[in-house]
């Protein structure tokens, strides 16, 4: 049993010692102390489905067997930086990354978290174009560093940073957006920010394949090939970030970006790929990383050894254990039990998403489309006590982010869905 402090005592620390910006979910905020595949135990030993640790760690379901053996291994052998000697473990890891992506994208650097990476792959867009503007989406969120701040777009997460060169495009949102799901008319905007607000050349373009914070927002179909088109004829590089859609998660396709039929030129990744530890990574094309032997490129941390072995013995477990393919059935299983719940409950507005990375979003009045936020609240604590753990989202705070752990299993679904349906109907 748990003999640690109590979560009072926690958050007494919590409150002297750490930064005020730190939050948490749930009003009593649970001390979670083991953490076991799709499931987190609280300090009172209570479980827990784990239907959010998706985002932030776990692809593979926490403290994986064969994970923790590869960090403890490489961790009693050598734990050191990147730079200065050959170690195997980092070109293993990116060689059997390497073969995962399409095309010429086969050159990996690494970086210790999401936004690192995307700081790193906007910064190669714009020397290898010699271009400074590149377009994001409204509703975005790329990082918190000064360049993915700025390609963020969310005024939540946005400081008053000075930010250059960086435009937000209409969102191609099927639910919410102006044009609904025509993918086409959305991209129009992309070439007129180009037209109208570039010299006529762009660094390039940065974006999700379903976006996560924005509140799982699946681009409209037809929105990336023409919008790849569009950039590719100002110059530019199209960026996909795979930061939450990547590696298996979606269920029908190991990237995101694949289910749009496009090839990204760059490819930026991480929190899941680590199942737990910091780790993120940029792959290109050998013709665009030229561009960082211009001057000495480095990154202490990025890529070392007892990261990378984690990062490759993920790569292992999910072909192991078939986690896409799971992440398919029972995604489409859960999917469509959550579509069902519409016929209940007014309240749903729209349930979307791929494979595990959906979203339930709440409104108060459909057609309208009016945010129950308060009503999100409430339901997610509800759940919480019946021993379920979803996230939410959206600029409004009214969607249910449910990205469990890839191994979930079909009555784990269950569970969730019966757990949502029984709070939804004491509401
Ligand atoms: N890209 C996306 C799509 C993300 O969701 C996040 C984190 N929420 C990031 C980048 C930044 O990752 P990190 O927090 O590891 O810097």
């Amino acid at each position: 049993p748990y003999a640690g402090p109590s979560s009072a005592e926690i958050i007494a620390k919590r409150q002297q010692f750490l930064s005020p910006s730190m939050f948490y979910f749930y009003k009593q905020p649970l001390n979670v102390v083991e953490g076991k595949m799709q499931y987190l135990y609280d300090d009172s030993g209570k479980r827990y489905l784990d239907g959010f640790g998706g985002i932030a760690t776990v692809c593979c379901g926490h403290c994986h067997p064969d994970v923790v053996a590869a960090i403890v291994d490489q961790t009693r052998r050598l734990q050191h930086s990147t730079i200065l000697y050959l170690n195997p473990a980092i070109a293993d890891f990116a060689e059997a990354l390497a073969s995962k992506l399409p095309g010429d994208l086969n050159v990996v650097f690494f970086t210790n978290s999401g936004t690192e990476a995307n700081e790193l792959a906007m910064m190669i867009a714009r020397l290898y174009t010699g271009c400074h503007d590149i377009i994001s989406l409204r509703n975005a969120y790329h990082g918190n560093a000064a360049g993915t701040m700025g390609a963020t777009a969310q005024s939540n997460w946005k400081f008053n940073i000075v930010q250059t060169g960086v435009h937000h495009a209409l969102n191609p949102d099927p639910y919410r957006g102006v044009f609904g799901s025509d993918g086409e008319k959305y991209a129009r905007d992309v070439q007129e920010l180009i037209e109208f607000g570039t010299s006529g050349n762009v660094a390039g373009f940065i974006s999700e394949a379903i976006q996560g914070v924005g509140g799982i927002i699946e681009l409209a179909p037809g929105y990336l090939p023409a919008v790849y088109s569009s950039i590719r004829k100002a110059g530019g590089l199209c960026i996909a970030d795979e930061v939450q859609a990547g590696y298996a998660r979606t269920g029908s396709h190991f990237w995101g970006f694949e289910s749009h039929g496009v090839v990204p030129d760059i490819v930026t990744m991480a929190k899941g790929i680590g199942n737990g530890i910091p780790l993120g990574a940029v792959v290109t094309t050998s013709k665009i990383a030229e561009v960082l032997t211009r001057r000495s490129y480095f990154n202490t941390f990025g890529g070392n050894p007892v990261c990378t072995a984690a990062g490759h013995a993920v790569l292992k477990v999910i072909e192991k254990e078939n986690l896409q393919e799971n992440a398919h059935v029972v995604g489409s299983h859960l999917k469509d039990r959550l579509t069902s719940l519409m016929d209940k409950y007014e309240i749903i507005g729209d349930v979307r998403g791929r494979g595990l990375l959906l979203g339930v979003e709440l409104v108060t009045d459909r057609k309208l489309k009016t945010p129950a936020k308060a009503e999100t609240l409430h339901v997610m604590e509800q759940m919480k006590d019946l021993g379920l753990l979803i996230g939410k989202g959206g600029y409004y705070g009214n969607v249910f982010r449910i990205t469990p752990p890839l191994c979930i299993t079909k009555e784990d679904a269950d569970f969730l869905v019966d757990v949502m349906d029984y709070t939804l109907s004491k509401m």
